[in-house]
């Protein structure tokens, strides 16, 4: 019988969540269902996601940043489309593919171009975690040293070695022991130079701004940090997976403090949210130490990493961001949402603060004074310390059909990591939502705290509190 996909797949919608529960993920179906984000989605364009019932849902979380031009761009569908119809060799191996050439030409170019002149390598992956990996391995081959250095609350990926600069024991715990290294806490240079100074360190790896609880590392701080890695022979990586290309307003988020650092990962972006793939770019004479001679040109490599699909992806969701000048266009639509954010935050006594690059934006919330608000508060964080973002995720999704997400263990915090390519229009209606599920948070008694309430009564009979808290806060 001839294979048939689509027919396969219209037979089989609506199994979704038992398919997973059976086979994939039980504790994430859990979670789903627990939190009513167990929707079956059919299609989508854009920033919008369309159910069964073709309703439209808001995607402010856009696979966790993949989709910086929203889903099923028309060109970049076109491209995977004249991809397959030429028939390329692909993944030849034992010869020198030319979108790849392409792609790292175009990448070398664009970091050149925007305040990193001595980037002049490629080394493509295929995901994050990987591109992380990798520039790990090529800083402690260069330095022929074997301590790293991250910052606290730093997500790099879970694969073991982006995992040992993993700054939230939530994900480090069980799984050790990891790769020598130290946590630093976020501005305390006098940390960092202490552990410099041992001149065993191979890499400070860094998020320009953190994907969890979204702090932005200030501009001394970074500046200070490169001064003392060079001093010491420690190289720095730049993590730009989530950050890069555009996301903050600027190609790359490095360009926000002026620094160079001598590794850049990037990844998500880069893929149009159609082929995973990722790159480190890096220097040459980085390159030089670790692929030294011609025994160890594939010292590092890996099967997949240049396939044609994904640097085809690349070439034109670069030309895309370049085109429809998407990085500026997050600077200004970011500054709006953050603007829009503070204004109507100001009013509520639990909203602490909206901060972030671009459109990556987080929003904290903080204890009350008030008494009656105040005991609610205690009585969830005493369920659960990753709960409270919820009352506001939630709703976002069950009343106002907005995908947002929790992020950041032990900080009350909403991240929002919307297509690059959103509206004025989308901006408006979610702040609107927000300040409607907002204000209902502030009433007390009232249906937002019996949600939650009910929600952490479930999570803590179903003992899957952590679990709801870790997913509810991956990246
Ligand atoms: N680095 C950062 C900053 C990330 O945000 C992520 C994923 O969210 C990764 C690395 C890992 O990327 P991947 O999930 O593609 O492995």
């Amino acid at each position: 019988m001839a294979f048939d996909l689509k027919k396969l797949l219209e037979t089989r919608w609506g199994e979704n969540y038992e398919l997973h529960g059976q086979y994939v993920n039980p504790q994430l179906v859990k979670v789903l269902q627990t939190i009513g984000f167990d929707k079956v989605y059919r299609r989508a364009e854009g920033q919008y996601l369309y159910d069964e019932s073709n309703n439209r849902y808001l995607d402010f979380l856009s696979g966790y940043g993949v989709f910086a031009l929203g889903r099923n761009h028309p060109k970049l569908k076109q491209t995977v489309k004249d991809l397959l119809d030429l028939d390329l060799s692909n993944l030849v191996q034992m010869d020198c593919a030319l979108p790849a050439g392409l792609l790292a030409e175009k990448l070398i170019s664009l970091a050149q171009s925007h305040g990193n002149p001595e980037i002049d390598t490629v080394f493509f992956t295929n995901s994050g975690t990987e591109a992380v990996e990798g520039a790990i391995k090529f800083a402690c081959g260069a330095t022929k040293r074997d301590r790293i250095l991250f910052l606290d609350h730093a997500f790099h990926g879970l694969t073991l070695g982006s995992l040992s600069a993993n700054g939230n024991a939530e994900f480090r715990d069980g799984f050790g022991p990891l790769l020598p290294g130290q946590k630093i806490l976020l501005e305390d240079i006098a940390a960092l130079e202490t552990e410099l100074k041992k001149k065993d360190v191979a890499a400070f790896v860094f998020e320009p701004i953190l994907g969890k609880g979204l702090y932005v590392p200030s501009t001394p701080f970074l500046k200070e940090a490169e001064r003392l890695c060079k001093k010491f022979g420690t190289l720095m990586i730049a993590d730009e997976v989530q950050a890069g290309l555009g996301r903050t307003g600027k190609w790359f988020a490095v360009e926000h403090s002026g620094i160079q650092p001598d590794l850049i990962c990037i990844a998500k972006t880069l893929s149009g949210g159609l082929v995973p793939v990722g790159a480190i770019l890096y220097r040459r004479e980085i390159y030089q130490k670790v692929f030294s001679k011609m025994e160890r040109c594939v010292v590092h490599s890996n099967t997949f990493g240049k396939n044609t699909l994904a640097m085809g992806c690349g070439l034109a969701t670069l030309h895309i961001l370049e085109e429809e000048k998407i990085p500026e266009r997050a600077q200004v639509l970011g500054e709006k949402l953050r603007a829009g954010l503070q204004t109507l935050g100001a009013k509520y006594e639990m909203f602490k603060e909206a901060r972030g690059l671009g459109l990556m934006l987080g929003i904290e919330f903080h204890s009350p004074k008030s008494l009656k608000l105040k005991t609610a508060w205690t009585m969830i964080h005493a369920m659960n310390k990753g709960l409270f973002g919820q009352i506001i995720v939630v709703p976002l999704m069950g009343k106002h059909r907005i995908l947002t997400q929790v992020a950041g263990h032990n900080i009350d915090l909403v991240k929002l990591l919307p297509p690059l390519i959103i509206t004025e229009d989308d901006v408006r209606y979610f702040l609107t939502a927000f300040e409607q599920v907002v204000a209902e948070a502030h009433r007390f008694p009232g249906s937002a705290w019996e949600v939650i309430m009910d929600l952490g009564k479930k999570t803590l009979l179903g003992k899957s509190s952590d679990e709801v808290e870790k997913v509810m806060a991956a990246s």
